[in-house]
C-alpha cells in the first residue's frame, strides 16, 4: 500500500517564494533541488508543487492540491471560503487605496463616481460596498501604479509594505483595505490522513515560529534578588536557578519573548542582574 502524500504548493518564483522553501528546510523536511515543477521531500509525506501565486487557491479549491503558502490577499480574493490553518508571519503587506498626490482626501467618500483600477475587484468590491461608496472598477493584472499617470483610472487598490513604489508613481495612500501575510492554507474537506499529516507539518512550523520569538536567557543575581528577578522571567514553567561557585550568587536561566526583553533589559540590571547571555532557540516545543 502506498502511503498517502499531502501536496502542498509553493510559489515558483517570487517574494515568497524562498521564505517557503526555507521554512520547510527548517522544519527538517529535505527537498530535493532541480528545476522541476514538482518535488517530493525525502524524508516527510508531502509533495511540493511551483506554481504561480493566483493560481494556488483556485487548485486547492478544486482538489488538484491540497494545500498552499500564500498572500491571504490571494486567497481572499480568489477562494475566500478555503480555510487558513496558520498564519507564517512573514510576507506582510497591506492591500491599499491610493490616489493622486495633489488630491485633496475627505475620506471614502472621495471615490464616490470614480474608476479604480485593480487586481483585486472582489476584495475591493466588498469594501466599497461595506462603506456605500458607488465606483467603477477597472480589473488589471499588473503595473496597477501607472493607470492614474496614464488616464486609465481615477485611483488605484494595490498591495503596499513601504509605499516607496506608491510615491515614485505620484500617488498617496488613503485607506487600507485590509492586512496580509502568507499563509498555510487548505481545502475544506481534507481526509482524516491528510488531515494528521497538515497537522505535524503546522506542529513542525508552530515550534519553529515560538523559537524565533523567544530567547534563552542566562544571568547572574545576588541570592536576595533572585526572587525579583524570577518575577520578570516567568519561563516556559518557571526559570531554573543554579547556585555559583562563588557563595551568595545565583545562575538563573529562562527563557523570554524578544520584544520583552529590551523593555526588562534595565530593569533586570537595577535588580542585580550580571553576565547576561541571550542566546537564540533553534526550536520550541510548547
Ligand atoms: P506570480 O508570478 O507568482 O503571480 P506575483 O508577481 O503575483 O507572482 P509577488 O510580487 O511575488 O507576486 O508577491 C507575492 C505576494 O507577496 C503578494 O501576493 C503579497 O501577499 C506578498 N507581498 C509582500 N510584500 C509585498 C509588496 N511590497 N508588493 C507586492 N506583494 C507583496
Ligand atoms: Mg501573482
Amino acid at each position: 500500500m502506498t502511503t498517502q502524500r499531502l501536496r502542498i504548493a509553493i510559489q515558483k518564483n517570487g517574494r515568497l517564494s524562498e521564505t517557503s522553501q526555507d521554512l520547510f528546510r527548517q522544519c527538517g523536511i529535505r527537498i530535493p533541488h532541480g528545476g522541476s515543477l514538482r518535488s517530493e521531500a525525502q524524508n516527510f509525506p508531502i509533495d511540493l508543487l511551483f506554481l504561480r501565486d493566483d493560481d494556488i487557491p483556485q487548485y486547492i479549491a478544486d482538489g488538484v492540491i491540497d494545500a498552499g503558502i500564500v498572500g491571504e490577499n490571494i486567497v481572499t480574493e480568489k477562494r475566500p471560503e478555503l480555510r487558513i490553518v496558520y498564519r507564517l508571519g512573514f510576507g506582510k503587506c497591506r492591500l491599499s487605496l491610493a490616489i493622486p498626490k495633489g488630491e485633496t482626501y475627505s475620506g471614502p467618500d472621495w471615490f464616490n463616481g470614480k474608476k479604480i483600477a485593480t487586481s483585486y475587484p472582489n476584495v475591493l468590491g466588498r469594501f466599497l460596498t461595506q462603506n456605500g461608496i458607488e465606483a467603477d472598477i477597472e480589473e488589471i493584472s499588473g503595473s496597477v501604479e501607472i493607470a492614474p499617470g496614464i488616464g486609465l483610472a481615477d485611483a488605484i487598490c494595490d498591495i503596499v509594505s513601504t509605499g516607496s513604489t506608491l510615491l515614485s508613481n505620484g500617488l498617496k495612500e488613503v485607506e487600507s483595505v485590509m492586512k496580509s501575510e502568507a499563509v498555510l492554507v487548505t481545502s475544506q474537506e481534507l481526509s482524516s490522513n491528510l488531515s494528521v499529516i497538515l497537522e505535524q507539518l503546522v506542529f513542525r512550523l508552530s515550534s519553529l515560529r515560538h523559537a524565533q520569538e523567544n530567547k534563552y536567557i542566562l544571568l547572574n543575581a545576588p541570592n536576595d534578588a533572585v526572587k525579583d528577578i524570577c518575577s520578570i522571567l516567568p519561563g516556559m514553567k518557571s526559570p531554573t536557578i543554579l547556585p555559583l561557585a562563588d557563595s551568595g550568587w545565583s545562575s538563573v536561566h529562562s527563557v523570554i519573548a524578544e520584544d520583552e526583553f529590551w523593555e526588562n533589559i534595565d530593569k533586570l540590571k537595577a535588580l542585580g542582574a550580571q553576565g547576561i547571555l541571550v542566546c537564540p532557540i533553534e526550536k520550541m516545543i510548547l
